[in-house]
């Protein structure tokens, strides 16, 4: 076996290459060994940012390939689409490639989301709440928007001063 490749840095809007974030990402059609070496790296990028999601373009990679672990269900998605939406929440996001920022984003309420796993079988996620959430936030960032564009009230976008880890489960999950 080859030595496990390095963890991939996350790619953040004063990066140098930030410019991958505001790209529409392609659609991947095959999911190959390569995408499922993407897959297993996404994951460790994100539980090493303490994220519960990260998109493909966050890593610089400009494909359609999303992972998410929330409440013990991990998703790999990819070429996700959003089939239905329902109702609107208002809820604090906050992003790994905008880090210390917060605020309120209106997103609806509830999702279905079709799209393939790592094995490229077909597979469709009924979501509300926080998941239907953070499937909307990461299929934003294939389409190059980023959450600060979905706030409605701009009183709500503001900057938080690092806080000690045993507060963190206070803020608003980063993806
Ligand atoms: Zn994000």
């Amino acid at each position: 076996m080859a030595d496990a490749p390095p963890t991939l840095e996350i790619i953040t809007v004063d990066s140098p290459r930030a410019a991958v974030l505001r790209r529409r990402a392609q659609p991947v059609r095959a999911v190959t060994r390569e995408i499922q070496q993407l897959i297993d790296q996404m994951f460790d990028a994100m539980h090493e940012a303490h994220g519960i999601g990260l998109a493909a373009p966050q890593v610089g990679i400009g494909r359609r390939v999303i992972v998410i672990e929330f409440q013990k269900s991990r998703h790999a998605l990819v070429d996700p689409e959003i089939l239905r939406q329902e109702g609107e929440e208002i809820a604090p996001e906050a992003c790994l490639s905008i880090p210390g920022w917060v605020g309120d984003v209106p997103r609806a309420l509830k999702v279905v989301v079709r799209a393939r796993n790592r094995r490229g079988r077909y597979v469709t996620i009924n979501a509300d709440s926080m998941l239907a959430r953070i499937l909307q936030h990461e299929i934003d960032h294939l389409d190059g928007i980023l959450f600060p564009e979905r706030i409605r009230d701009r009183a709500t976008y503001h900057h938080v001063d690092d806080a000690p880890s045993e507060v963190a489960a206070q803020e608003p999950p980063q993806s």
